[in-house]
């Protein structure tokens, strides 16, 4: 049985938001005389675990995003897969039944997205529309600035936001430093792939980017402005890039080499708060105008 024993002595606790949308806590999603009381037909969980089985209705399409509900849980990079799946129910009259524990946070979270990439209006229409059914909704302070940004992208994801790309960053570092120093796997596994597959999108090898960073021996480009976080005399601050090594994700300190010369061009170390730290000889900051400036060079501490 996948109730859990805290959860059982929460009452049955549903509303409907608009036609055939309904959004409400887990104790209604795993009853069923009210899923066939609404009719419905998906049933979206946003909570670690999802429907038990033996609470499973044989019409029904089930979809489940794995997380928690703290401030630092990702659900902004799930929105395309959940604004999918609401939408292909409510485009056929399918009622959707949204919910997590309470009907209060992380479904709220995706209910208010998805109205808002819907109907392209912003945050605080989308969560007064869903206030008005619905009283108890309040999303933590990490989903509303994930609304939030998800309304100045446009309801897309735009990877030349550099506040969106700063999310990223601390969202794969977060948990890159959980799992590589207190060996605490996330439940969310995918964020690494999504942090390169938005952000490499953007990474070197175009001019539209700026400045490309060389490496000062073979001349191979390592990466480019706009994954520099920061840089002063001394050090470059940027973003971990996809060539990195596989021990930089599997130990807490070590060195980076270049990836094509393998020259030792960094450190790294998970423990400091953190994220990555190089030192280097020398590299080279090939500008626009292709002139080659060379000078020294610490990828370090990726700070915010
Ligand atoms: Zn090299």
């Amino acid at each position: 049985m996948v109730i859990k024993q805290e959860d059982m002595h929460l009452p049955v606790d549903y509303s409907m938001i608009e036609d055939n949308l309904f959004l409400g806590n887990v104790m209604a999603a795993h009853d069923l005389d009210v899923m066939r009381l609404i009719g419905t037909r998906r049933v979206l969980t946003v909570r670690n675990v999802g429907i038990d089985d033996s609470c499973r209705l044989p019409d029904v399409q089930y979809g489940h995003i794995q997380l928690n509900d703290t401030h630092n849980d990702d659900l902004l990079t799930h929105f395309p897969r959940a604004h999918r799946f609401i939408d292909n129910g409510l485009s056929q009259s399918q009622p959707v039944y949204v919910h997590c524990r309470m009907g209060r946070s992380r479904s709220v979270t995706i209910v208010v997205s998805y109205i808002m990439w819907r109907d392209r209006i912003g945050y605080r229409e989308a969560m007064r529309r869903v206030r008005q059914r619905r009283p108890i909704a309040r999303p933590n302070s990490g989903f509303r600035f994930q609304l939030k940004l998800f309304e100045a992208m446009n309801y897309s994801f735009d990877p030349l936001n550099h506040q969106f790309r700063e999310y990223l960053l601390n969202r794969f570092l977060y948990v890159c430093q959980k799992r590589i120093v207190y060996g605490i796997v996330d439940t969310d596994q995918t964020i690494q792939h999504k942090f390169f597959a938005i952000l490499q999108s953007t990474a070197i090898d175009d001019d539209q980017f700026g400045c490309q960073y060389q490496c000062a021996r073979c001349r191979s480009v390592l990466f480019s402005d706009i994954q520099v976080l920061r840089y002063n005399k001394c050090f470059v601050f940027t973003e971990p890039t996809a060539w990195l090594s596989a021990n930089v994700y599997s130990q807490v300190s070590g060195s980076v080499q270049c990836p094509q010369c393998l020259a030792p061009i960094g450190l790294f170390n998970w423990r400091q708060f953190c994220r990555i730290k190089f030192t280097t000889d020398s590299i080279g900051r090939q500008s626009s105008l292709r002139q080659l400036c060379v000078f020294k060079f610490y990828l370090n501490e990726l700070i915010y």
